[in-house]
């Protein structure tokens, strides 16, 4: 039978830099990882179900695996599916589990002294919130860019970016001395680094966002200095972020805890032409389905980002100020609105500019405006 493996598939995607395919490969692999029973033992009913919820899977993934489909000839050949893949055996998986985890205790209780004489002879190093505030202050000049993508895709429209792009675009934020900082550590004015901050939003909930923050948790991994922050302000999360193909994206991304969300509003209208009723209304319907998304995460969504940076009308604010939303895990209110698209990037919130009812961002529209982002004097 011919087919390609699918760790060579995933070699294929890698040596291309395709990461869209690389990751989804990355995850048929896990999940066949995690649900192929052992080779050759398929002896009982349970190993049946495990074999129908991989035929399930593979066929919910169709646009990538039509050809592996025919290949492995997957609705007559169960049996075949199990001796081809050949990708695992528990046994082994097993004993060096033990193996590694033997490792890595000998491994940590030999950095143990190290890190305390490091404590006792450095203190200097660590700590000092004033010297610090001092360098912070000194390196990002009490300025704050927010930034704001939306699709991550090759369409080339307005509102797209190659992932491939976003991807090269965080080197150069790194080199520009930029670190990803959490909105509470903007808001509370307390960065938990010395490099200068930069806020991610990505809006609308598109499908390809989950993959731009792969791109951004393996990037940090590689470059601890850079962190991992970002706000996913979404308008419909019940048909947002590709929840159709991955009914389990919101789990995997609240597991992840550096991902912050955002109410942006159900019907993306602009907010200035609705009425104070219908404002509360959108934003009651979004949080409806962040409830169910995030379940008690919701407490935490305070955060309201206007629809194509356009505030609501003066007496809507007010409305927004007084406004709760009653989940059934308790009230959640606003208290941050994310107003008007600029170009300038935003004051620290300890600053006398800093207004909670109208921060603003500044908008990445595309390549072109990442890269002249990134070469003006930020
Ligand atoms: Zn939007």
């Amino acid at each position: 039978m011919e087919y390609k493996n699918l760790e060579e598939m995933l070699h294929i995607a890698k040596g291309k830099g395709d990461r869209k395919s690389e990751f989804k490969l990355k995850d048929r692999i896990l999940f066949l990882k995690n649900n192929l029973p052992p080779k050759g033992h398929v002896k009982d009913e349970n190993d049946f179900e495990k074999l129908d919820a991989i035929k399930k899977y593979l066929e919910s993934n169709k646009y990538l695996l039509r050809s592996e489909i025919k290949d492995y000839q997957l609705m007559n050949a169960r049996y075949d599916l199990l001796a081809s893949l050949n990708l695992y055996i528990y046994n082994e998986k097993y004993f060096a589990g033990i193996k590694e985890l033997k490792r890595r205790i000998i491994k940590a209780l030999a950095v143990l002294p190290i890190a305390a004489m490091i404590l006792l002879l450095a203190p200097e190093k660590i700590g000092f919130p004033e010297q610090r505030k001092a360098e912070l202050n000194e390196c990002y000049n009490g300025k704050v860019p927010l930034i704001t993508f939306h699709a991550f895709n090759n369409s080339g429209k307005r509102y797209s970016m190659p992932l491939e792009e976003f991807e090269k675009s965080l080197p150069k934020l790194r080199d520009r001395g930029y670190y990803l900082a959490s909105v509470s550590e903007y808001f509370e004015n307390r960065f938990k680094s010395s490099r200068k901050p930069l806020i991610l939003t990505f809006d609308d909930g598109y499908s390809g966002q989950p993959y731009a923050i792969r791109i951004i948790e393996d990037f940090s991994e590689k470059n601890n200095d850079f962190g991992k922050a970002v706000i996913l302000s979404l308008n419909d999360p019940l048909h947002s972020l590709g929840i159709e193909k991955n009914p389990k994206i919101y789990d995997e991304l609240r597991k992840k805890g550096w991902i912050s969300f955002a109410n942006h509003t159900r019907r993306h209208k602009n907010l200035r032409s609705l009425t104070t009723k219908g404002v509360l209304n959108d934003i009651t319907q979004t949080y409806q389905g962040l409830e169910t998304v995030l379940k008690e995460d919701v407490l935490k969504v305070n955060i309201l980002t206007c629809p194509y940076g356009i505030l609501p009308k003066p007496e809507a604010i007010e409305a927004i100020k007084n406004y709760t939303y009653q989940s059934k895990y308790g009230p959640v209110k606003i208290d941050y609105i994310f107003g008007e698209f600029g170009p300038e990037p935003e004051s620290s919130s300890n600053s006398k500019n800093f207004s909670r009812w109208d921060i603003k961002r500044t908008s990445i529209d595309n390549k072109k405006i990442l890269d002249r982002f990134l070469a003006e004097k930020n």
